[in-house]
């Protein structure tokens, strides 16, 4: 299987640059078409060679760029796409599987919140703890830095993985990568939850969108934006209290997904994923949790604590949300971020508020 992707780059010309040993393990050839336009070929069952063009060291924006050329190439989790006769139409409606990036006119959002001393995380929680082991000179000339860390799974930026409310579902490190990645659908509630610290995002939210867009919630990864990223880290601010230990739970008051929306979603939608710039999925005053219960049910990860949303349009993204591949981990810290759209692709979520 030989997957190729496409990438537009300002500098014309370049022939034959990775052919990298960078640590996925895959071999990609380089070569300018007469547009001036370098194209990519992967070939998953590669072995890593030495890098031939002068040895040069992969840019970040490249390496980023050779995963999601990876992650889209792969055809190894298909269970959740096979799940609806939706999905199933949109897989032959997109057809090829290439991907278009276009680096000059593309920009990417980091969506996690920084771990540290601040971080939340549920009240019944200890926070992050950074442990330093290292920071010096050796005794042979180089600096050497080395820390431990300890941390719950459910805190910070973090997916919460089916397993953590279905006893048979998922752990972390069998998410399916599909699941991961994909175009982001931004529902933007940031009015109402200024209104009503304990809203709950309705099956007409969710419905607006697909009024606005002409497009079904089918295959995309439902960003819920309550506008509470702003107030992180504020305790008192994003959870409704700041105060400790099992009695502060009853004082949790923050938006969440409606529990009737997350059934509509599971029953006649096919979502890959859902997050939103909360401490949960469900809101603060839920004592059953069913959002998660019923989400997890259907096998939907949740991403909660995402970081501010605002530079989002509420289509055309593409999100890479890639957590610590814990075994058997009902959730774990994540790392999010989104690529956003040329910008005459957009629809922005500020307008159609
Ligand atoms: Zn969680």
């Amino acid at each position: 299987m030989i997957n190729s992707v496409i990438v537009k780059y300002p500098e014309t010309g370049r022939h034959c640059w990775e052919r990298s040993g960078f640590p996925l393990m895959w071999y990609f050839i380089g070569e300018s078409d007469p547009d001036g336009h370098s194209s990519v070929r992967i070939l998953p069952l590669g072995v890593p060679t030495i890098a031939s063009s002068g040895g040069k060291v992969i840019s970040n924006m490249r390496y980023l760029l050779c995963i999601i050329a990876t992650l889209s190439s792969l055809n190894i989790c298909t269970g959740f796409e096979n799940d609806t006769s939706i999905s199933k139409q949109k897989k032959q409606d997109t057809g090829s599987s290439s991907l278009q990036i276009d680096i000059a006119n593309q920009q990417l959002i980091d969506l996690s919140h920084t771990f540290d001393k601040q971080t939340i995380y549920w009240p019944t929680e200890n926070g992050f703890r950074l442990i330093p082991e290292k920071a010096e000179i050796t005794e042979k000339g180089y600096y050497y830095s080395s820390n431990r860390f300890m941390a719950a799974e459910h805190g910070g930026t973090h997916v919460d993985a089916p397993v953590h409310f279905n006893e048979h579902g998922k752990s972390v490190d069998q998410l399916p990568l599909q699941q991961l990645v994909g175009e982001a659908a931004v529902i933007d509630v940031t009015a109402a939850c200024r209104q009503d610290p304990d809203y709950q995002i309705s099956v007409a939210d969710l419905r607006a969108w697909e009024e606005t867009t002409g497009r079904q919630l089918v295959d995309v990864v439902v960003l819920l934006r309550t506008g509470y990223a702003q107030h992180w880290p504020d305790r008192k601010k994003y959870l409704g209290t700041d105060q400790l230990g099992p009695e502060a739970v009853a004082e949790l008051h923050f938006p969440g997904l409606d529990p009737e929306a997350a059934r509509w979603l599971t029953e006649h939608r096919a979502i890959k994923a859902i997050g939103l710039d909360t401490a949960s999925i469900d809101f603060g005053q839920s004592t059953r949790f069913q959002s998660h219960v019923i989400l997890f049910k259907h096998e939907i990860p949740a991403f909660e604590n995402v970081a501010d949303m605002s530079r989002l349009p509420i289509s055309g993204t593409t999100i890479i949300a890639l957590p610590m591949k814990i075994e058997g981990g009902s959730g774990g810290p994540l790392r999010i971020v989104a690529w956003l759209p040329k910008k005459d692709n957009r629809q922005s979520s500020r307008q159609n508020k």
